[in-house]
């Protein structure tokens, strides 16, 4: 079975075929820069992170292009409030932006363009736009003349004449008198020129909406058609539908093959939407201040990237329950590879099979439209069987390297580095038991539960088990 993707533009799961072969051009919609990301933020960040790393996994080369909305309304007002300039706010928060992803082991994405680096283009952009008679300036803005794009709609599967009817309804905004329609939306916004975050251009001082800048970076980065085209769920209508309208009306091509939206983060016993707006967020920042990033990162990528990801505690322990299974195993498994007498046998070919089983299966699981649930059961199917191998008295070094292997290289789809270097404190601890062990061969048997207890008041258990002593974290229990 090929690769197969939900398309939002056809409400069906398509074949997955890129304009060039092996190669995939992808852009998500990124962040506005004017604070700390939420939870509902980085759930968009993480499930994109985690498709583009299956599809390099797939063999895929991707170039994958995400914005900073760094002018914005939200932005300026954050800088008058700061006292600081529009752009120290952005570089601000694009620093803790990269800080944040940076932990959830968030790939840097090939390029991060922002809007203030691409006012030309963008001003170009428009001017043709003018040109083609898609859009007309009044009173200094700029609007696109969303009647004249005849697929407006398309992508939201809303018609233009539903648009007219549900815009005729409300109450005239200060700019409804400046537009012909009032389901046009702004490319350019006229601002004072005492306004520091502002350009000149054809049509005097101002600054560009918010829906233009992704057209222009997508098709500058990336070219006229792109592969794939990713945000959440909200921005499906209006900014999507917009994009299509100003990039379609542009080039005259179709601008993105495939839709792809993240459904939302819930919060609560209500299961309402996390947003800034509702002010029911939690910031990804304070979460990890207080939690293990893989274990957010588990979370944020083992749950279906369409469908809305439940955020409470009990999700939280969860994950936190899965992340310290899959530690376990690698720390056996390293501790297996680390004994001398792990060499003597050769692979086991059961269990060769058993592996290119589970990445037979996982890769099936994926392959149809990223079923996260259903990869992740194959790894843990996986899991148990290493587990079983294990309690074996007599292990292959070359088994247990290629179930580790296999193992590493599944867990990476999903961004999760649970194997972790042996660290200080871990070497520590490897030190006491082996003294420990000492003093019990010695029958030194008072310094030997000298150290068990000073371990355990530290959290450590020891276990005992006919391979040696093994040690956990009683957090992790
Ligand atoms: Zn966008």
């Amino acid at each position: 079975m090929p690769l197969q993707v939900y398309n939002t533009l056809s409400r069906s799961k398509e074949v997955f075929k890129p304009l060039v072969p092996n190669h995939i051009s992808f852009y998500l919609c990124g962040p506005t820069v004017y604070n700390y990301i939420h939870i509902g933020n980085a759930r968009s960040t993480v499930a994109f992170d985690t498709i583009r790393r299956y599809l390099e996994y797939r063999g895929y080369t991707v170039n994958f292009i995400s914005n900073f909305t760094d002018v914005d309304d939200k932005i300026i007002k954050a800088a008058k409030e700061e006292g600081v300039s529009a752009e120290d706010i952005a570089n601000k928060y694009i620093a803790a932006f990269y800080e944040d992803t940076g932990k959830l082991n968030v790939k840097p994405a090939t390029k991060n363009p922002r809007v203030m680096e691409n006012i030309p283009d963008i001003i170009e952009f428009i001017s043709d736009l003018v040109d083609k008679g898609f859009a007309y300036e009044s009173s200094g803005d700029i609007y696109f003349r969303t009647e004249k794009f005849e697929d407006y709609g398309k992508l939201s599967n809303k018609s233009i004449d539903e648009l007219l009817h549900g815009a005729s309804g409300r109450l005239e905004d200060d700019l409804s008198e400046r537009k012909e329609s009032p389901i046009d939306f702004a490319l350019w916004k006229a601002v004072k020129a005492a306004d520091e975050v502002s350009w000149d251009s054809p049509w005097g001082r101002g600054r560009p909406g918010w829906h233009i800048e992704c057209s222009v970076m997508a098709t500058k980065y990336l070219g006229n058609t792109i592969d794939i085209h990713a945000g959440g769920q909200d921005l499906e209508f209006p900014h999507h539908e917009n994009e299509i309208a100003q990039s379609e009306s542009h080039s005259g091509h179709p601008f993105a093959h495939y839709w792809l939206h993240n459904g939302f983060v819930t919060i609560g016993e209500a299961e309402d939407k996390m947003s800034k707006s509702l002010g029911n967020f939690v910031l990804l920042r304070d979460l990890l201040a207080e939690t293990d990033p893989m274990v957010v990162r588990y979370l944020l990528s083992s749950v279906h990237y369409r469908r809305p990801l439940r955020y409470d505690e009990t999700a939280l322990n969860d994950a936190k329950h899965q992340v310290v299974r899959l530690r376990e195993v690698l720390r056996k498994l390293n501790y297996r590879l680390s004994q001398d007498n792990a060499n003597h046998l050769e692979g086991d070919a059961a269990i060769q099979a058993a592996l290119s089983q589970a990445v037979t299966d996982f890769t099936q699981a994926m392959d149809d439209d990223f079923q996260v649930g259903n990869g992740l059961s194959v790894v843990f199917d996986l899991v148990k069987q290493i587990n079983i191998y294990l309690e074996q008295s007599d292990v292959s070094q070359t088994s247990l390297l290629a179930m580790k292997s296999t193992l590493v290289e599944l867990l990476e789809i999903f961004g999760l580095d649970l194997d972790a270097e042996e660290t200080t404190v871990e070497d520590d601890i490897q030190a006491l038991i082996d003294e420990r062990n000492q003093a019990r061969k010695d029958k030194n048997f008072a310094r030997a539960d000298e150290i068990r207890n000073h371990l355990k008041a530290q959290g450590i258990i020891l276990d005992d088990t006919p391979q040696g002593t093994q040690w956990k974290r009683v957090d992790e229990l």
